[in-house]
């Protein structure tokens, strides 16, 4: 099966918003075993879509449009179709109930423009959309299917996973190949050191291909493999995922969607145990990524932003005779801080980062860049420093990234007995 990707949106062509739809359709259209060919982006006009929707169906057995469903006037998408397809515009009583509903429920007086998204062209199977008003839909023409959703990315998504590819993964048939993909993650290693160490086996392989993903500071290795059906494509990933895991073991800490932030909290639930944050150059970033996960409030009680000096002293209680003898940026501060921090919030870990994020006040001896983790675990305390490059926001992030490996590291500690401590 061969799809096509039309994202309708003046704003897209103009370069106001980044036109995500398309990537996370690539996507989703890979792994169903679907060939995408070409991606059209096309402005809120009525006749150019229609134009890009004809020269579409001429090559894809798919086209999936998103943008242009919602009630204002730019929204064409509906109009479009339909007149491209020969069909009348009409209302489907669902929809309307929906929408109707949707603005009931949160007491808001709905205006009328919004019952246009209850329209779809005649014979189309609605797609409900349960984060928000404009309802999806697809339309068969012919050989041709047509699936238009609205461009908001939320609202988008759970209709392409839960309707569309459904949908065509059944009119495909038992034809299709499936595409799985194994994703390892890895952290606290550069993408040249991963590349360096399973270059052989990148070269080496065909089925599974083997795909190096470099992001700010974490490293991803993507195993893609094709066969009958996902099951069996997955199957065939395991040796190469073996292999790679006894190459880069121990810097890796999840795969596919964890996260640093997902693996310390399965784990601190698991076990009962609690961590905190002290962060001075990263102000906050580590406690964020803490709680992104569901449920952090049984793991992680607080933390505390000891951005300025009085701060570390007065409110954290660092020893200012440490600040003074050594520096904020130093082993012996980040120590100190995440010692404060866990008697502070109670916590079995702390972590506790300072450093300098620049572009100003570096030195010889402490260049832009250099960062201190301290890490409390139980009565055990470790400090680590690092010298990350890039630009002040990089920097920040990439020393939020190492403070969480840390964790995982001490908790991987932890699970083998070693006391809690992450050692190298
Ligand atoms: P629409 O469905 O066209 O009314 O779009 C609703 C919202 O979704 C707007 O804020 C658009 O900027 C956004 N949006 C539309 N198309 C895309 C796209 N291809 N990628 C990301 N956001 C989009
Ligand atoms: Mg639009």
């Amino acid at each position: 099966m061969k799809a096509e990707v039309i994202t309708a949106g003046t704003e897209l062509l103009l370069g106001q918003k980044l036109d995500t739809n398309s990537y996370y359709l690539s996507g989703k259209l890979a792994e169903a075993g679907v060939d995408l060919y070409f991606r059209t982006t096309v402005g809120d006009n009525t006749g150019r879509l229609k134009a890009a929707l004809s020269v579409a169906a001429q090559r894809a057995d798919v086209i999936i449009i998103t943008g242009g469903l919602g009630p204002t006037v730019d929204d064409i998408t509906r109009q479009a179709v339909a007149e491209f397809a020969g069909k009348k515009l009409v209302l489907d009583a669902e929809s309307e109930k929906k929408i109707r509903g949707y603005f009931s429920k949160r007491n808001a007086v709905m205006p009328e423009s919004n019952i246009s998204q209850a329209f779809a062209p005649e014979g189309a199977i609605i797609i409900p959309n349960e984060c928000g008003t404009a309802p999806g839909f697809i339309l068969e023409l012919g050989t041709v299917i047509i699936a238009a959703m609205p461009g908001v990315p939320m609202e988008m998504r759970p209709m392409m996973e839960s309707a569309v590819i459904p949908f065509i993964t059944e009119k495909a048939g038992g034809k299709r190949e499936a595409i799985a993909h194994k994703v390892i993650k890895i952290a606290g290693m550069g993408e040249s050191v991963v590349d360096e160490k399973i270059r052989d086996i990148f070269e080496s392989s065909k089925n599974p291909t083997i795909g190096i993903l470099a992001h700010l500071s974490e490293v991803e290795v993507r195993i893609t493999a094709k066969a009958g059906s996902v099951e069996e494509a997955l199957k065939m990933t395991e040796p190469l995922k073996n292999e790679i895991y006894r190459r880069l073991g121990p810097n890796i800490y999840g795969e596919d969607a964890d996260t640093l932030e997902s693996k310390i909290g399965g784990f601190l639930k698991e076990k009962g145990l609690t961590v905190s944050t002290a962060e001075s150059c990263t102000a906050g970033m580590i406690g964020a990524r803490l709680t992104e996960t569901e449920g952090s409030s049984s793991y992680y009680t607080g933390g505390i932003n000891a951005y300025s000096n009085e701060v570390k002293t007065g409110v954290l209680g660092v020893d200012s005779k440490i600040m003074e003898k050594y520096g904020a940026v130093s082993a012996e501060c980040a120590a100190a801080m995440a010692e404060k921090c866990a008697v502070l919030f109670k916590t079995d870990y702390a972590v506790a980062v300072t450093g300098i994020a620049g572009p100003g006040g570096g030195s010889t001896d402490k260049p832009v860049g250099l960062v201190y983790i301290g890490i409390r675990a139980g009565d055990k305390t470790e400090t680590h420093r690092f010298l990350f490059s890039g630009a002040r926001n990089a920097i920040r992030q990439r020393a939020a990234a190492a403070a969480l490996f840390l964790i995982v590291k001490v908790l991987r500690g932890y699970r083998q007995g070693k006391g809690g401590i992450a050692g190298e």
